[in-house]
């Protein structure tokens, strides 16, 4: 009766998959999450290891991307 479409997923290139990845490496890079343990102060920030505003240097570092599921 009618024609179905075809639906097909797109398919990455090789130098599309290498600009995804690369982009995974920014966001990696870029968007680092602080966390405080001292004062509970959150920020974001381009490099893990900078101080608290606080002062403080008991700081936990999360990737942005690597939040768990749920
Ligand atoms: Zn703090």
């Amino acid at each position: 009766m009618s024609s179905s479409p075809t639906d097909r997923p797109p398919q990455l290139r090789p130098d599309e998959l290498q600009q995804w990845r690369a982009a995974i490496a920014e966001a990696n890079r870029y968007n680092i999450l602080c966390h405080c343990k001292t004062c509970g102060y959150e920020w974001v920030e381009s490099a893990a290891g900078a101080p608290c505003r606080c002062g403080s240097e008991k700081v936990e570092y999360i990737s942005c991307w690597q939040f768990p599921d749920g």
